[in-house]
């Protein structure tokens, strides 16, 4: 005969098993992969403008709606915004990591400052020497065990759209990512072709264009993950 305080704790460890065998099946009864798609710019913020007047947040949203279609249900894609709204840095990464995405890939399409160039660029966080721990440098950390998968993620997407007509090259770069601080995920943040170049602007707006670049980036996703 068990003692009330054995008792109640028999009873705790049964209650606990229960909601275990209850909510976990449905917490992840979705085993597909998390895929999260950052349209970059949005609400007031409009991204760079091209000279016929198209907007990068429009562009940005544009590709993140094509590609999420592309990838179809077989992927969990999430969106950090759907509308046309805009959101803070942290807010996007902060996003991200409660969707608890496999991947993070931020959409730009501004480009450099020059109108003669059409190059795409992905970056990556930089990876920074230890050193002298300041404050902040906990959330920083976070992501520091995601920077090799993110150099990973960016040189299989950058081998898909390299395969695209019409750009001069895809180069790609570690920097200072304020997106990449904090993430629990690779991410890779790609400037898809410039706005700033008249010659892109027109294709972006092309029936076809932003489907053929989807599809690059949907076989550099499907690749990652199936590794
Ligand atoms: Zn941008």
């Amino acid at each position: 005969m068990f003692k009330n305080g054995r008792w109640h704790q028999a009873g705790c460890r049964a209650l606990v098993l229960f909601m275990t065998l209850i909510f976990v099946p449905i917490a992840h009864g979705d085993s597909r992969r998390i895929v999260v798609l950052d349209p970059g710019h949005g609400g007031v913020d409009t991204g760079v403008v091209g000279s016929y007047g198209t907007y990068e947040k429009d562009v940005s949203l544009a590709l993140a709606l094509e590609v999420r279609r592309q990838l179809g249900s077989s992927f969990d894609v999430r969106l950090t915004r759907e509308s046309d709204r805009g959101l803070s840095v942290t807010r996007r990464t902060e996003l991200a990591n409660s969707f608890h995405g496999d991947l993070l890939i931020s959409l730009h399409g501004g480009g450099g400052p020059s109108r003669d160039i059409n190059r795409m660029t992905l970056f990556v966080q930089r990876e920074k020497k230890r050193g002298v721990s300041r404050e902040g440098d906990d959330w920083d950390g976070v992501h520091r065990a995601y920077i090799r998968e993110s150099q990973v993620l960016a040189s299989i997407l950058k081998r898909s759209l390299s395969l695209l007509d019409g750009y001069d090259g895809v180069n790609d770069t570690a920097v200072p990512l304020r997106l990449a601080k904090g993430a629990a995920m690779p991410v890779v943040l790609i400037e898809v072709g410039n706005l700033t170049n008249p010659r892109e602007e027109g294709r972006l707006e092309a029936p076809g264009h932003l489907e053929r670049v989807a599809s690059a980036l949907v076989e550099g996703v499907e690749i990652f993950l199936s590794r």
